[in-house]
């Protein structure tokens, strides 16, 4: 029995989420159902079919793998399916200074450039595979909520200088307006010159087409209940199904069981993120708030909002989720987004929302991804802990995964931020305690300080 950390509204896989991506992206075409009783062979098998999964399985296909992926829902069930779609730099809960404190600056300049790999490689897929993901804006702009946030943009400036290549424009608050980026609470902003905005639905639709072209068997309805492992080969339940590998990989990020395997228990804090889309607006109504640009932004509070204008002039809006997967939380989650919203973007609060929906991101003990082994299996690999930014890192997370498990790269090219495995949080059993008084916190530091 999976164990999970959240109420069982947040894991059912029969249906997608209600969500603006799911009605504009044609639908996925279905896929292969597990045999029932009987039993599966397979060289690697994946168990979650997001960014991560699909681009470890492609890779791995790509090289001559016997590769078949197995999703509870479908691709891109999970945050894959359902994100704001920033295909943007992040990754880590931590700054690139504070990272350096503990790895070094020239580990962190590695990680920097991973990062930005990752965008790369998501701007090569969707040219090679001659992709349309409604794809705009030309990187992203961070937005100080207060005067006394203005210093963290110059900081983040002078971070991005030193650790990355990434070319940064400082915009006091008239330049904002002047570019069409006026919203309410904002003081200036910083123009982070990496990145680009896309319907994450589609671009997950493009990596399963290519994933099924190039060999990579794709199982949905397929919740793995457990593992065990024999003579060094193991073998997967699901349901009546047994499915015989001599690999796993674990890519289920936010949707990770405490026990799938046991090593993860304690390690992860899945996080709800919410989303509202507006109906599509007349330009005069973007100019009424004076917001007409096409940058994808998010502001400078600890508990962020992101949003950007779609290319049919929606507007998309997102933030924090509550703590809880229930019908009233997801619903007073949808009331705190709104209230923001109708903060931030006064001219728009009678514009009628279309869209809600939800989805678990993933934060781990140490406030950064993990890609690599899992400790105490010889054959067990995960790569996940994406901190809300796996538009990018999880697709080349996947892929580096798959050739470090190839033997193309080995420990040094992921470098020790992403190469060391995240310790437990001390008292795991309180985690989404401590996770609700640490947002009543952060709440009340984003208000006053
Ligand atoms: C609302 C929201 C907004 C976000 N916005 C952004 C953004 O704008 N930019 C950005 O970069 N990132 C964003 N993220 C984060 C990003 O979407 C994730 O980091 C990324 O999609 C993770 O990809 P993944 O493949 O690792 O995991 P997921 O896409 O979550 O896939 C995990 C899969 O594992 C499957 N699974 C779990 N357990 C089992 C099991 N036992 N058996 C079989 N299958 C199983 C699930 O069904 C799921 O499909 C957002 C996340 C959310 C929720």
């Amino acid at each position: 029995m999976l164990k999970r950390i959240y109420q069982p509204a947040a894991y059912q896989t029969d249906t997608l989420p209600d969500s603006y991506w799911a009605e504009s992206a044609a639908p996925l075409p279905d896929c292969e159902r597990l045999p029932g009783d009987g039993t599966l062979k397979t060289d690697i098998a994946i168990i979650g079919g997001g960014y991560c999964g699909l681009s470890a399985a492609l890779e791995l296909a790509e090289n001559g793998a016997n590769v078949s992926v197995f999703d509870a829902g479908r691709s891109g069930w999970g945050a894959s399916g359902r994100n704001g779609g920033f295909c943007c730099i992040g990754g880590s809960g931590k700054s690139y200074f504070d990272l350096a404190k503990k790895f070094g600056t020239d580990a962190v300049k590695q990680f920097a450039r991973i990062e930005c790999e990752a965008i790369d490689l998501v701007d090569r897929r969707l040219a090679d595979w001659n992709i349309d993901v409604d794809r705009h804006s030309d990187g992203e702009v961070v937005l100080a909520h207060k005067p006394s946030r203005i210093a963290e943009l110059h900081h983040e400036a002078k971070e991005y200088a030193h650790f990355t290549n990434i070319q940064t424009e400082f915009l006091d608050r008239d330049a904002l307006v002047e570019r069409g980026l006026n919203a309410g609470e904002t003081y200036a902003g910083l123009h982070v010159k990496a990145g680009f905005g896309i319907n994450p639905m589609k671009y997950l639709a493009g990596l399963h087409e290519q994933c099924i072209r190039t060999g990579v068997r794709i199982f949905e309805q397929a919740k793995i209940d457990r593992f065990d492992e024999t003579a060094g080969k193991y073998t997967l339940y699901a349901g009546a199904t047994q499915i015989e590998a001599n690999k796993i990989i674990i890519a289920t990020n936010g949707y990770s069981a405490e026990n799938l395997p046991d090593w993860i228990g304690g390690r992860l804090m899945p996080v709800f993120s919410g989303i509202l889309v507006t109906r599509p607006m007349g330009d005069d109504e973007l100019k009424e708030q004076g917001w007409t640009s096409d940058l994808m932004a998010y502001d400078s509070r600890i508990l962020l909002h992101y949003f950007r204008k779609l290319p049919d002039n929606r507007f998309l809006f997102g933030g924090r989720g509550g703590i809880t997967a229930t019908p009233a939380a997801f619903d007073a989650g949808k009331r705190d987004l709104l209230a923001n919203f109708n903060r931030m973007f006064p001219a728009w609060r009678n514009v009628d929302l279309t869209h809600h929906w939800n989805g678990l991101a993933c934060l781990s003990q140490s406030w950064r991804p993990y890609i690599g082994r899992v400790p105490g299996h010889h054959d067990v690999w995960t790569a996940l802990a994406w901190h809300g930014n796996g538009v990018a890192l999880a697709s080349q997370g996947g892929k580096l995964l798959a050739q470090r498990m190839l033997g193309t790269i080995g420990d040094d090219d992921l470098g020790t931020v992403l190469g060391t495995p995240m310790d437990k949080f001390p008292l795991p059993g309180l985690r989404r305690v401590a996770r609700s008084l640490a947002y009543r916190y952060y709440g009340l530091r984003d208000r006053f300080a």
